[in-house]
């Protein structure tokens, strides 16, 4: 308690006093937070008003930064919007064609999309998934899957053909790029 007092004797000395009212709920609140920082509970009103006042100052300072990340950003945005358009436009064959679906499918290929755990495609040699398919789009294979036609299997990174089916919900077919060629 006496290095409170002489602290507080010393702030006392060359600081302004500025009075304040507070509700009693209030008041306790500060005594025990005073408390728990081992603080008076004058200097710990002191150390909320600078930081607040600081915090302030910080975002002040901050709002050219914080300007020129936002336009970064929605420059990035823009950047892969664009490239998913882009995509659209190329899966989509004929106008009048499920474009929802081809979306569906290229978000689910869309940059930055969080990568779900590596699975590989279970696709085997089905007529009728095969027939579903109106479209096959070039990719490059970024999980491993297999050929519906011969079987090979598709590594990560290898080129390949990825099915746009009329069947939006089912599985994925997938072609190797030599059976993609040979259609
Ligand atoms: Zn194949």
């Amino acid at each position: 308690m006496d290095d409170e007092q002489a602290l507080l004797r010393e702030e006392r000395r060359k600081d302004r006093l500025i009075q304040t009212r507070v509700p009693r709920d209030l008041e306790s609140t500060l005594k025990r937070e005073a408390r728990r920082r081992r603080l008076t509970v004058s200097h710990l009103i002191r150390n909320i008003l600078e930081d607040t006042f600081q915090l302030v100052d910080d975002v002040v300072a901050n709002v050219d930064e914080i300007v020129t990340d936002s336009v970064e950003l929605a420059r990035r945005v823009g950047r892969d919007a664009r490239r998913v358009a882009d995509v659209v436009r190329d899966a989509v064959v004929a106008p009048g064609t499920d474009a929802e679906a081809a979306a569906s499918d290229v978000r689910d290929r869309a940059p930055h999309a969080p990568e779900p755990a590596a699975a590989p495609d279970t696709t085997q040699d089905d007529p009728a998934r095969l027939a579903s398919v109106y479209a096959w789009n070039r990719v490059i294979a970024n999980r491993p899957a297999t050929c519906a036609r011969c079987a090979t299997e598709l590594e990560r990174g290898s080129d390949a053909f990825v099915g746009l089916s009329e069947e939006a919900n089912g599985p994925r077919v997938w072609l190797c790029a030599a059976c993609g060629e040979s259609l």
